[in-house]
């Protein structure tokens, strides 16, 4: 049996804002009755994808897909110009779902393209956030890891920015850097907020525990980024995508003290879960038992006001949707 005595779940995790916007806009328009598609999957999150399924809303892979008068919602990390053009030239109902945060990064973006900058972006190749930001400024210079940074010319006037879920010390780093590369600089610094804060919260947490458990897409760059975090405070890190990844109880040998936290695709309700698979893999005798009951008092225990898996008010939620779980 298990020596785990106490799971604690980091704060302020669950949905970032701008991904529980494009989901909720999703569900709307399913709710008001009309033929809504999302482009590409808002996160990649098996429950998340079934609960949007329930509201009868389905993934497309091209606006091709998407038949004359149907409503798309454009995702969190928006797309390029282009594809607003063409979605309306096909005559579709687009739903803008493109988060706050990365809009204003798009508009700052198209200001250093008028303004005439080399353009630096910190960003993953191909991530969508980045192919939707290339449609701004399509000259500009994609890197990610310090081993791409040698790519970086030296020009009169450069300006650097970023994909906004890159870690913050990357973003710093890259800046110092560039100081020898141009005469005049200009930094635009699109880190999001709210990674900025997950990442804070998870080191707190990662700081308090023998082991962390950190939930996430398998390809989840800012998943990813927490894992590495915990690694760093020298607290060993397990990362899963949910709780029926975690079938051997190996990893908690030894461990009195596990903390939880997620991505910010994940919801708050998949950390519960896994909270309570923790609790029954590797519990104490006593705890085995009250499993459930432990995992809702991890969350409850979290200070979560990003919480909340849907805004959408209970009575707008179709009998029968998974999302009727949520917790408002
Ligand atoms: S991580 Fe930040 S920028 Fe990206 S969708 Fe969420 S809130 Fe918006």
């Amino acid at each position: 049996m298990g020596m785990v005595q106490e799971v604690r779940i980091a704060n302020r995790t669950g949905f970032c804002y701008g991904v529980r916007e494009a989901i909720d806009k999703a569900k709307e328009s399913a709710v008001a009755g009309r033929s809504t598609h999302t482009l590409g999957q808002v996160v990649h999150n098996e429950g998340v994808i079934r609960d949007l399924v329930g509201f009868g809303v389905h993934s497309v892979e091209t606006l091709d897909d998407v038949d004359e008068g149907a409503a798309v919602v454009i995702r969190a990390h928006g797309v390029s110009p282009e594809v607003f053009e063409r979605a309306e030239s096909r005559g579709l109902d687009v739903i803008d779902g493109t988060c706050t945060w990365v809009i204003q990064e798009q508009r700052q973006l198209q200001e250093l393209v008028d303004e005439g900058y080399v353009i630096v972006l910190l960003g993953t190749p191909r991530h969508p956030e980045v192919v939707g930001l290339l449609g701004f400024a399509p000259d500009a210079i994609v890197v990610d890891e310090e081993e791409d940074w040698h790519r970086i010319p030296r020009r009169k006037r450069m300006a650097l920015i970023t994909q906004s879920t890159q870690p913050p010390w990357k973003f710093e780093k890259l800046a110092a850097f560039m100081v020898s590369r141009a005469h005049e600089l200009k930094i635009v610094n699109t880190v999001c907020p709210v990674t900025i804060r997950r990442q804070e919260d998870t080191l707190e947490t990662a700081r308090e525990v023998d082991l962390m458990v950190v939930v996430g897409g398998r390809h989840s760059a800012n998943t990813k980024e927490l894992t590495r975090l915990c690694q760093i405070a020298g607290t060993p890190a397990v990362q899963i995508e949910n709780a029926s990844d975690l079938t051997d109880p190996a990893p908690f040998a030894g461990a009195r003290v596990v903390g939880v936290t997620g991505g910010t695709s994940t919801p708050v309700e998949d950390l519960r879960e896994v909270a309570r698979r923790i609790f029954e893999l590797a519990g104490t005798d006593d705890l085995v038992a009250r499993a459930a009951d432990l995992a809702d008092a991890a969350l409850e225990a979290a200070a979560t006001p990003a919480g909340r898996t849907t805004s959408l008010p209970r009575d707008r939620i179709p009998v029968g949707a998974a999302g009727a779980r949520a917790d408002g």
